[in-house]
């Protein structure tokens, strides 16, 4: 199914149409690993703080969660490759920190896992970032890549997403999906974005200039700012607190993203808009930090 995007998809990736899987968005496919490989007995294992959807799923497949974290610097947890978890999936660029870990690194956490699991590497924002795994496929039995055309694309609204596998894999995840899960315009829509390689390199050029100066503007005004591989930052705020901030946002009606969960409660997460956008964004700011209360 969905044959005329597998072409398309293969050829853009370097790999083959056997290799590629449509999805209803990349959350299905989280969804479809989720239950072909993960029950009562079979764990699932992520470093937190992370995309909050993988603990959501693994509630209700009622799959226990080996929970680790990511060190100071959001490098990956040294024990990953040993948690006896069937499925261990790693996001990279990792959400909410922006943080990324090179390809050579997950290929050793693949190897370890062998025999054991798979790994999933969701690469919902590799568009924005220096670099990707794809490569893994060709070289790991067990490795799954989760791909999305909401980010870098722009299609959030489309729904949909692809996996790229081993053949073995993909052929094992189709049993398990819903046997209609794309329909047919979306796959006529995404299969013509996604040979327009040059929009999308246009669109990730601006999203990446345009969150470097968010990174200057917002360290000049005294927040601490995690270089980003993704299309948002994650900012640090000193006073007022992340909270406040967000909260003045709101009433100027500017939306950004506030975590209260752990190492978050003092940072706020900031999309990349239009250049407009981030002016407001950066004007808003500099207002609010001028009349503290
Ligand atoms: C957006 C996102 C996805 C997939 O989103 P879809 O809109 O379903 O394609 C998967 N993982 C992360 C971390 C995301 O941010």
């Amino acid at each position: 199914m969905g044959d005329a995007f597998r072409r398309a998809a293969a050829q853009i990736n370097g790999v083959e149409p056997d290799n590629i899987m449509c999805c209803n968005g990349g959350d299905d496919l989280l969804t479809i690993a989720m239950r072909a490989f993960c029950d009562e007995q079979r764990p699932v294992a992520f470093a937190e703080p992370t995309y909050s959807l993988y603990g959501v799923l693994a509630r209700i497949q009622n799959c226990p969660v080996v929970d680790l974290a990511y060190d100071h610097d959001f490098g990956l947890p040294p024990d990953m490759g040993r948690t006896g978890a069937a499925l261990t999936i790693v996001c990279n660029p990792n959400a909410p920190s922006g943080s990324f870990v090179d390809a050579k690194e997950l290929l050793d956490l693949a190897n370890e896992l062998r025999g054991t699991g798979i790994l999933l590497v969701d690469e919902a924002y590799a568009d924005f970032a220096k670099g990707n795994c794809i490569e893994l496929v060709a070289r790991c039995e067990n490795v799954v890549i989760l791909k999305s055309m909401s980010k870098g694309y722009s299609l959030a609204g489309l729904r949909f997403g692809y996996a790229i596998a081993p053949k073995e894999i993909i052929d094992g995840l189709v049993k398990v999906k819903d046997s209609y899960n794309v329909d047919a315009l979306a796959q006529a829509a995404a299969t013509a974005a996604i040979k327009d390689q040059e929009y999308l390199r246009e669109n990730v050029a601006k999203v990446q200039s345009e969150r470097q100066r968010m990174t200057d503007e917002l360290t000049t005004l005294g927040f601490q700012v995690r270089p980003s591989q993704t299309n948002f930052v994650l900012a640090k705020c000193r006073e007022p607190s992340a909270r406040d901030l967000y909260d003045k946002l709101v009433e100027r009606d500017i939306y950004v993203r506030y975590f209260n969960l752990p190492r978050l409660t003092d940072k706020l997460r900031i999309t990349v808009g239009t250049k407009d956008q981030n002016d407001k964004l950066i004007e808003a700011l500099k207002d609010i930090l001028a009349k503290p209360e």
